[in-house]
């Protein structure tokens, strides 16, 4: 056969499917944007279609090229498995003695018949797929996320309304970043000269704040809606809307403004919703769980060993780069602007000159308990120091570049929750005293009562729409609260 005639022949589908169907599960099952997803899929449909393709070339027959290509496939999948590289191995082994053993006789492997029933096998999947979908509410979800979700369409849907131009507002979320009087109680680290810095800068730095939920999920959930899921445990998928498709942003886009967010790389928290969506491209949560989950991550512990770190510090980077580029653009109307950085959170990616913090491997320490474990005291507080020190740096220039190009803004510099180091001891989550403690700094341009020493996150969108819009949502009740137990939310009643 020449080889024009081989790249003419049709390639076997089932390798693409077993592999696009792997990713599409994940995304039905996991419940995050399709968006985050859209990287994986186009590389498991190229290398699904190319495989088979590429060894139809080698071999000349598209039922043996299939199996070989499903055996890589295989491997990129389950390579981490003993049992899947045993199968492999066997198929593998059987393939070879078939073509050693030649083609005549009662012996001979009929391979289209194997073609056959892995197709059948494939479609039983990718029907599941479907099943599951409709059972978990994907197959609707999904598709209405591709459409709210595009970012083409939506601007200029609320530019019209514009006759009072309202203060641009800019929402610097720093996760995890403790409140001062802990950096100091904790891990002995002295940030006053960052208060002060924000001070300077005629903020008002709240000295005993809380979140009033120890998760970021659940913390911009209520201050973008206004409300939470009333199952404490709610999934990725029900949770999103609050996030994405908030009544309180919604309040801002009724009056004009141009929402704008930024990817932190984690989809459950990520307000797709926005009118601009800036993410800078590094790899997403969605994709890291898959390469978690493959044949690739062991491979990439050797070849790349500090990928996953070097693509938090670069998001991170570039988050700050772009944020500063947009505080700078020229603009008419007003702007909420909506930039959540990953950090001081869990890894210390960054020393105090902004140096890069190795960390191997595809496990990431994302969870500030686990890195306190890895670390230990004293060398995780002083990490904590140097990427707080270089941290502090980044956001004064941040604020200096808006304040610079737009002296009305109101700009609140803020963490979702603090420190989850400690454990509580009702409610076996994080220490609801040190993870509530969160940092809260508003810059208020001609205003003094959007916050107090004692303030929550709840009411702050509503307060600053009301202080400067004239219209808003009332205040909620601040209570805190600790982790959930036995399906119900604990109340955390402040110490201080
Ligand atoms: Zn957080």
């Amino acid at each position: 056969m020449s080889l024009s005639t081989r790249a003419r022949m049709r390639p076997v589908l089932y390798p693409v499917g077993i592999l696009a169907g792997f990713v599409l599960f994940l995304l039905v099952k996991s419940g995050v944007s399709p968006y985050s997803a859209g990287r994986p899929l186009l590389i498991a449909l190229g290398v699904g279609l190319a495989l088979p393709w590429l060894f139809g070339l080698l071999v000349g027959d598209r039922d043996r090229a299939g199996i070989l290509a499903i055996l890589v496939v295989m491997v990129l999948l389950a390579g981490q498995s003993a049992l899947a590289a045993a199968l492999l191995v066997g198929i593998l082994a059987v393939l070879l003695a078939e073509s050693w053993t030649g083609r005549a006789g009662a012996r001979r492997i009929r391979w289209p018949l194997i073609t056959r029933a892995m197709s059948a096998v494939t479609a039983i999947l990718l029907v599941a797929i479907g099943i599951l979908a409709v059972q978990n509410g994907g197959i609707v979800r999904i598709p209405r996320d591709l459409v709210a979700e595009a970012s083409i369409g939506r601007l200029g849907s609320s530019a019209t309304a514009a006759t009072v131009a309202h203060p641009s507002v800019y929402l610097v979320l720093l996760d995890g970043y403790p409140r001062a009087d802990k950096l100091g109680t904790e891990f002995g680290i002295d940030n006053e000269p960052f208060v002060q810095a924000l001070q300077d800068r005629a903020f008002t730095v709240a000295a005993t704040s809380r979140s009033n939920y120890q998760t970021t999920e659940l913390t911009l959930a209520s201050m973008f809606s206004g409300r939470v899921p009333s199952d404490p445990e709610a999934d990725t998928a029900t949770i999103r809307p609050f996030i994405s498709d908030g009544e309180v942003i919604r309040e801002f886009r009724d009056l004009a403004y141009e929402v704008v967010a930024f990817s932190s790389g984690f989809e459950g928290t990520a307000l797709r919703g926005a009118d601009r969506f800036v993410d800078s491209g590094q790899i997403n949560e969605f994709e890291w769980e898959l390469l978690q989950l493959s044949g690739l991550a062991p491979v990439l512990d050797i070849v790349a060993p500090t990928l996953l770190a070097d693509q938090h510090r670069a998001r991170v980077l570039a988050t700050f780069e772009t944020a500063r580029t947009l505080a700078s653009e020229p603009h008419e109307g007003s702007r909420l602007v909506f930039t959540h950085v990953l950090v001081p959170h869990s890894p210390q990616v960054f020393g105090s000159d902004g140096a890069p913090n190795e960390i191997r491997g595809i496990q990431v320490p994302f969870d500030d308990s686990d890195e306190y474990t890895i670390l230990g005291p004293d060398e995780y507080d002083r990490q904590l120091a140097g990427q707080i020190a270089y941290l502090n740096g980044r956001v004064l220039e941040l604020v200096d570049a808006i304040a610079r190009a737009d002296p009305n803004a109101v700009v609140v510099v803020f963490s979702d929750h603090g420190s989850g180091i400690r454990e509580g001891v009702v409610t076996g989550g994080s220490d609801p005293d040190l993870r509530t403690a969160n940092l809260l700094a508003v810059r208020c341009p001609g205003r003094q009562d959007i916050i107090d020493d004692r303030s929550t996150l709840v009411n702050l969108l509503p307060r600053i729409l009301r202080a400067y819009t004239g219209s808003g949502p009332e205040d909620v009740p601040e209570t805190i609260y600790g982790e959930p137990v036995d399906g119900k939310y604990v109340v955390f009643d402040r110490p201080d």
